[in-house]
């Protein structure tokens, strides 16, 4: 587990809820999705029907099932969850459909890893709100079609790509969630420390903002281990030098890289002059799989602008080489 992985972790779980915002006007940041979603709930709103079924895409942590819950209260329905790799059968979608209230939210996570059989279901419901059942088996089978109460449907996805066509095109808003700035980022450190009851300086929560890679999952893990350590020195306001002291004890540096992105980026400099250089060699020179340096590792390193994809290989930045100090190869 890296303490900047946007993925949940367990110890997340037990803070999440109290620290979800619960309205569009408490939710910071991604003001463009923000002001459409608000226009499309006070139309749904004035027509007095459900809202048009939103796909929300974006790397994890970025406030996908928060935007959704708050659909949910915006709408006055409920919400209702479920995940892509929790529905195996097309029949356990079925049994979720058919509870479902006129009016609610239905939050599918992850709704890329849905199985096609499974996701056939979902077509006529997102279209018509009915369902299709098939009844008895061979010659005997018949299809029967049940009416759906009006529902939302909001799938949350952190590969849109993924996404089969017919799927996609079933939803009537698409919306892509951007990493946070350093302000929206300190903003949201600022609010969970009144959740927390804690006070922080603001220096110290622009210093948590910077090292929170654009995420507020990170932001709010990283605020919860410094106010840890504060609380332990006795300190009443978490002050600038702790949470620094606090953020290098855990590995984490200035740009919010940690050991696994250092070993990524000084492996490139130290045997490959930088590169550029093939991914598999870099997965047999510093032992990890190939799949995981490209889906996991990479993706922020690359828009940190620290490395870069060419023709011939990855290639580590002169950003990346002032980060660590250190002379572009060649330049000397
Ligand atoms: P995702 O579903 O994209 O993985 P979540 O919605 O679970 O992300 O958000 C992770 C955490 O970050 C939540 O606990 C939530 O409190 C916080 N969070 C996310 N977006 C915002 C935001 N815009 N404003 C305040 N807090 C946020």
């Amino acid at each position: 587990d890296r303490m900047v992985s946007g993925e949940a972790m367990t110890d997340d779980a037990s803070v999440e809820l109290s620290l979800r915002p619960q309205t569009l006007a408490q939710y910071i940041g991604q003001g463009k999705t923000k002001e459409n979603l608000r226009i499309f709930i006070e139309a749904a709103r004035m027509r007095n029907e459900p809202l048009d079924h939103v796909l929300l895409y974006g790397p994890p942590g970025l406030g996908k099932t928060t935007l959704a819950s708050i659909i949910a209260s915006e709408m006055g329905g409920q919400f209702r969850t479920t995940a892509g790799p929790a529905i195996e059968r097309a029949g356990d979608l079925a049994a979720i459909l058919s509870s479902l209230e006129a009016g609610d939210v239905l939050f599918i996570d992850e709704i890329h890893r849905l199985p096609r059989s499974v996701e056939e279901v979902l077509y006529p419901a997102m279209e018509d709100f009915c369902l299709d059942i098939v009844i008895g088996s061979g010659s005997e089978a018949r299809s029967i079609r049940l009416d759906l109460p009006p529902f939302t449907l909001v799938g949350a996805t952190t590969r849109a790509g993924l996404l089969s066509a017919p799927l996609r095109d079933r939803f009537g808003v698409l919306s892509r969630l951007d990493y946070y700035t350093t302000d929206d980022l300190c903003e949201i450190v600022k609010r969970t420390s009144e959740i927390f009851d804690v006070e922080i300086d603001d220096q110290a929560a622009v210093e948590i903002a910077r090292r929170s890679r654009g995420t507020p999952r990170i932001a709010n893990r990283l605020l919860k281990r410094v106010r840890d350590i504060a609380q332990v020195k006795g300190e009443g306001v978490i002050s600038r030098e702790t949470t620094d002291q606090a953020l290098n004890m855990l590995q984490v540096d200035q740009a919010g890289l940690d050991h696994v992105d250092h070993k990524l980026l000084l492996g490139i400099m130290d045997h490959f002059r930088g590169g550029p250089v093939g991914l598999d060699t870099i997965s047999a020179t510093i032992g990890e799989e190939s799949q995981t340096i490209e889906d996991v590792y990479e993706p922020f390193l690359l828009q940190k602008g620290f490395i870069q994809r060419t023709p011939r290989g990855r290639l580590v930045t002169h950003l990346a080489y002032e980060h660590f100090n250190r002379e572009v190869p060649g330049s000397e």
